[in-house]
């Protein structure tokens, strides 16, 4: 079959790679779409060792299940099931996860095989191309999630960089009914994505202050950002992975009471919300391109060309 292959440091080729062939309590899936996640643009870009070649990348994706021809949206955070954070329900957190498309193959190919019980079944209104978004998706909802257990009603929200992740943050904090939303973006073409779909505060710089600021970027600037425009006890929520630095002001953290969250991927039942919410997103800023022409998308990408809130590959037609 046809895969795209990270096969050394900043290199990437289409290759005819052997089938994948499913395990117990695994199938094989049909990939309808994947989408170009930026953590594997930065992650491809600065030779970072938590992706080790070769590999098939492609985590964000949707098709059909070769057995049933059932149409899913797959959750590629593979779980133990058996230690202590799966028991208590944190599989994302997961001492021994395989991640599809980072510790194994994942859908930048025609065929991937995942465990059953990462399928979800996909309601008819939704398209498959749109179902590619529901992995960003649940991310954002986990996110949100996560906020609420801290702050149950943040009236004011910040979102530090829009791109697919802090772009689907903020249309989750306006589907909770959040009455003020600033969004930060340096990119113009990305500021208009945000601008036109919905009723928020969009700026190159956040301004004011904050019950909670989400950063979507993850550099020291950005993190100290999110924290110095927090009301006392207000809340930072970090999703972004740019880099490992804090940048954090500690004795000011301590003296306002104000809280930093961590937060990855989803559980379960953020991945249900997003499978049963997504056709609500408005996938109109979705740009697809054929599965062999992958890799001359990602160089484009990775040089930074912005026309859309997500790139995605389609490895079969799609219906
Ligand atoms: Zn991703
Ligand atoms: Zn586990």
């Amino acid at each position: 079959m046809l895969a795209m292959v990270y096969t050394a440091p900043l290199e990437l080729k289409m290759l005819d790679v052997d089938e994948p062939t499913p395990a117990r309590g695994e199938v094989v899936i049909e990939v309808a779409a994947v989408g170009i996640c930026g953590s594997e643009l930065e992650g491809f870009a600065s030779k970072s060792p938590f992706r080790v070649p070769p590999l098939i990348m492609g985590h964000e994706f949707s098709g059909r299940r070769m057995d049933t021809g059932e149409p899913v949206a797959v959750n590629p955070v593979v779980s133990c099931g058996g230690c202590d954070m799966c028991l208590r329900g944190m599989s994302n957190i997961c001492r021994d996860r395989k991640i599809l498309g980072i510790q194994r193959a994942g859908a930048f190919a025609q065929r991937v095989v995942v465990p059953e019980r990462n399928c979800y079944l996909l309601p008819e209104d939704v398209p498959l191309v749109a179902a590619a978004l529901v992995e960003p998706f649940a991310n954002a909802i986990h996110a949100f999630r996560l906020l609420q257990q801290a702050d149950p009603l943040p009236l004011r929200i910040g979102v530090i960089g829009a791109g697919t992740l802090g772009y689907l943050v903020a249309w989750v904090a306006q589907d909770r009914g959040t009455p003020h939303i600033a969004v930060a973006e340096l990119s113009p073409e990305r500021r208009d994505i945000v601008q036109r779909s919905g009723s928020y505060t969009v700026s190159d710089h956040l301004e004011g202050e904050f019950d909670a600021i989400f950063d979507a970027v993850g550099s020291s600037a950005t993190r100290r950002t999110s924290l110095e425009l927090l009301r006392p006890g207000g809340t930072a929520v970090w999703l972004g992975l740019h880099g490992p630095e804090p940048g954090i002001d500690g004795l000011a953290l301590i003296r306002d009471e104000k809280r930093v969250l961590g937060t990855f991927c989803y559980q379960d039942v953020d991945f249900r919300a997003a499978v049963a919410r997504v056709a609500a997103v408005n996938p109109s800023a979705l740009a697809t391109h054929p599965l062999d022409e992958g890799v001359g998308v990602f160089e484009r990408l990775i040089s930074g060309e912005v026309s859309s809130l997500k790139t995605l590959l389609l490895p079969s037609d799609g219906s």
